[in-house]
């Protein structure tokens, strides 16, 4: 329970103070509190008006108390997002509302802060005027840091965004004509080093928390204007709301008919993205933002739960409520997690699968030393709620002389038979950075290569690339990875790989 406990002085110190008033209130705090809960427009934030029995000033403000997988930031407030209705409800419990008051508040704040997008409490307009400064007196409503915002003349817009704690990742969002797609981050750099990747480069940092995750969709909402107080809806009768930003154009350039949208994702390469959406039943329902990929920094199944909850909360339908026919969690595969993926997140599945014999994805997708091809493509075969209606589908990033010949595809075309896989094909032309080992296939080189495995009868479009007059500004994450020798990259792989044994 006691997760913030630290030395004396230490940096959680403040934290840990204020949670401790919350935990340790006197008992004429709590009389005030239950005051509080049966009179909700009792302003609670003028205590001198309780008798306060024997108390010295100044007067504790009860803090909301530790709650499993609750971590208070510094200023001892709890952050909300990333959290469900269930840990509200706790969180508002142990700050002193009684049950009924916790899950009933938490039901209305859940509703502002998912479904409207609301940042402050003073907008909740539903809960007394008197109740809000105590709500943000304890709580608090984040969203991730943006340290650097660019735009491309195709309209991909990049993010590098912070944590609270000071770490740099990543966030894509993809504008096309009939859906937009926001490319998510689940982790700080990567355990994995897939050779062609910048991500692979960089030293896993951390795992993103739910609320970074989830903050990560938030934040593209709100630089979208698609909450829906910013957001123009069409009128039963027909006419528009006001402030409609495709009509103004304010917020994005046009977006560029492509038939499919591949950018070098917020991890690097080989990330593609399209879904099995039946695209006569598609509608965007006047959003921008409309689909979500786990491609960004990361391997999402090593964050398994923290993803999870994440894509419950886009999912819940009382707050973000995004399809689930709408996301896909792309995995380099991670078999033993596959399985557990499709059961409780239930997501459409992208497998970063790049080559068809065992040496080559040894060597650019090292984790298949780990989790060999026949133990991956069983693995896609067993994943739960696959069927053509919602195919899986295989990242194939074009490698010069590596990946990319007739024998490649038509063995490509041979397993995904031989599994029975409902699949398709998205066919990555490799952005090359500097440092890389790889050049790209050529483009006649791709085209034979897609035709081979269309003709077979198995969807293989090649991905146009997104975004890349604004690669070059990528931020940290390129840097970085430049700045690393080739010698450096093999001894970092090296190490990775053998962490994982
Ligand atoms: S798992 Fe994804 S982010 Fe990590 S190295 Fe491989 S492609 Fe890059």
């Amino acid at each position: 329970m006691f997760r913030a406990i630290n030395k004396p002085g230490g940096r959680n110190d403040q934290a840990a103070t204020a949670f401790a008033r919350g935990l340790f209130a006197s008992k004429a705090e709590n009389h005030y509190m239950r005051a509080m809960q049966q009179s909700p427009d009792l302003d609670p934030t003028l205590p001198a008006t309780m008798p306060i029995a024997g108390h010295i000033d100044p007067v504790p403000v009860p803090r909301p108390g530790l709650v499993d997988g609750v971590t208070p930031r510094e200023d001892g407030r709890v952050d909300l997002i990333g959290l469900t209705k269930k840990q509200i409800a706790a969180v508002f419990e142990t700050a002193g509302l009684d049950a009924k008051a916790a899950k009933l508040r938490a039901k209305q704040v859940f509703h502002w802060l998912y479904h409207r997008g609301v940042t402050d409490f003073e907008a909740m307009t539903d809960i007394a005027k008197t109740m809000r400064p105590w709500l943000s007196e304890r709580f608090f409503i984040g969203r991730p840091e943006i340290v650097e915002a660019q735009v491309s003349s195709d309209g991909t817009r990049k993010w590098l965004l912070r944590t609270a704690d000071g770490h740099d990742f990543e966030m894509v969002f993809i504008p096309d004509a009939d859906r937009g797609t926001l490319c998510v981050s689940s982790q700080v750099g990567c355990t994995l080093n897939c050779r062609f990747c910048h991500t692979g480069t960089m030293r896993l940092v951390r795992n993103l928390t739910p609320g970074e995750i989830v903050g990560q969709v938030m934040l593209a909402r709100d630089a979208l204007g698609e909450w829906p107080n910013s957001m123009q809806r069409p009128r039963t009768d027909g006419s528009l709301g006001g402030g409609d930003l495709r009509q103004s154009g304010a917020m994005l350039p046009e977006a560029p008919a492509f038939a499919g949208a591949q950018v070098e994702g917020a991890g690097g390469q080989g990330n593609s993205w399209d879904n099995d959406e039946d695209e006569a039943a598609y509608t965007a329902d006047g959003r921008l933002l409309t689909n979500i990929v786990m491609m960004g920094m990361g391997e999402p199944l090593y964050n398994f739960d923290n993803v999870r909850d994440a894509l419950k909360l886009v999912m819940d339908g009382d707050g973000l409520a995004l399809s689930k026919r709408r996301i896909t969690l792309s995995t380099s595969g991670i078999v033993p997690l596959m399985a557990r993926a499709g059961e409780e997140i239930g997501v459409n599945l992208a497998v970063s699968l790049h080559a068809v014999t065992k040496d080559v994805r040894d060597e650019i997708v090292p984790i298949n030393r780990k989790y060999g091809i026949e133990e991956l493509l069983q693995a896609c075969a067993d994943y739960p709620g696959s069927s053509n209606a919602r195919r899986i589908t295989f990242e194939y990033v074009m490698l010069k002389d590596k990946n990319d010949s007739d024998a490649d595809a038509r063995e490509l075309v041979r397993l995904i038979k031989q599994y029975k896989l409902p699949a398709k094909v998205n066919l990555i032309p490799f952005n090359p950075w500097e440092g890389a080992a790889y050049e790209c296939s050529t483009p006649e080189r791709i085209r034979r290569f897609s035709s081979i495995v269309f003709e077979a009868g198995i969807s293989a479009p090649v991905r146009t690339p997104r975004g890349r007059d604004i690669d070059a500004a990528c931020g940290q994450l390129k840097t970085s990875a430049e700045k690393k020798s080739r010698a450096e990259l093999d001894r970092l792989a090296e190490e990775k790989m053998a962490a994982l044994d």
